[in-house]
């Protein structure tokens, strides 16, 4: 039987956060359009992305086996507020687990974060957060403390916070190294992975990585 879109057993919130600029919205792109895009602008409102997947979770090895469903980005032009539940409904990024369907609604920021702007109704709710920083641009990696800061004031204390370094490709400007963030990361109790969107490294993998991890949480 066809399941409809609005079934689901689960329902995950997971944000993204981190600096301007870090290259958020490239990562959400590139794992559910599997685009890039190098002159990415900032959207009006709040940008959400979702995608059909499914993958198996067993003895904790996750394997995609269907990768290519149908893949939706909805642009909801207004601010965050204004989001409603029923547009989620239209946009399921649904996994099956143990028999359990699960929708993942994957949150991306319209640039507020460039005034520090972000309302409590972006953390609302959400079960994992995947926290961005640059790892050509140090600062970046700094502001990484108040944005963990900001995760404690205004989220779930059970949220399950991944650290993505991104943009590896850019080698020869590296300027983060990969045990330090390594070392913040469990000193801080963080998940730890490194990107690039541009070269569609390790973003599928931060995704399932952080979906695993929440139904292992929640179930
Ligand atoms: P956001 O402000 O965090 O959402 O960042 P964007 O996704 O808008 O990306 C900011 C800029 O960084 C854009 O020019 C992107 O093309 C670029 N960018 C994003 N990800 C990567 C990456 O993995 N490698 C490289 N070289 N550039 C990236
Ligand atoms: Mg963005």
């Amino acid at each position: 039987a066809r399941r409809l879109d609005e079934d689901y057993d689960y329902l995950f919130k997971v944000v993204l956060i981190g600096d301007s600029g870090v290259g958020k919205s490239n990562i959400l792109s590139r794992f559910t359009r599997n685009e890039f895009c190098l002159e990415s602008k900032s959207t009006i409102g709040v940008e959400f992305a979702t995608r059909t997947l499914q993958f198996l979770i067993s003895g904790g090895i996750y394997k995609l086996y269907n990768r290519k469903e149908k893949s939706c980005y909805l642009f909801v032009a207004r601010e965050l507020l204004s989001w409603r539940a029923n547009s989620a409904l239209r946009s399921p990024f649904s996994i099956k687990v143990e028999g359990k369907t699960i929708k993942a609604q994957i949150w991306d920021t319209a640039g507020q974060e460039r005034y520090r702007a972000i309302t409590s109704a972006y953390y609302r709710g959400a079960l994992g957060a995947l926290l961005v920083y640059d790892v050509t641009k140090p600062t970046t990696f700094e502001n990484v403390s108040r944005w963990l800061k900001e995760l404690r004031d205004h989220a779930d204390s059970n949220i399950v916070i991944m650290l993505i370094g991104n943009k590896t490709d850019l080698k020869h400007l590296r300027a983060v190294a990969t045990e330090d963030a390594q070392g913040f990361a469990e000193r801080e109790g963080l998940s730890f992975i490194e990107t690039s969107a541009l070269e569609a490294v390790n973003v599928e993998k931060a995704f399932q990585t952080i979906l695993g991890e929440v139904y292992r949480i929640i179930s």
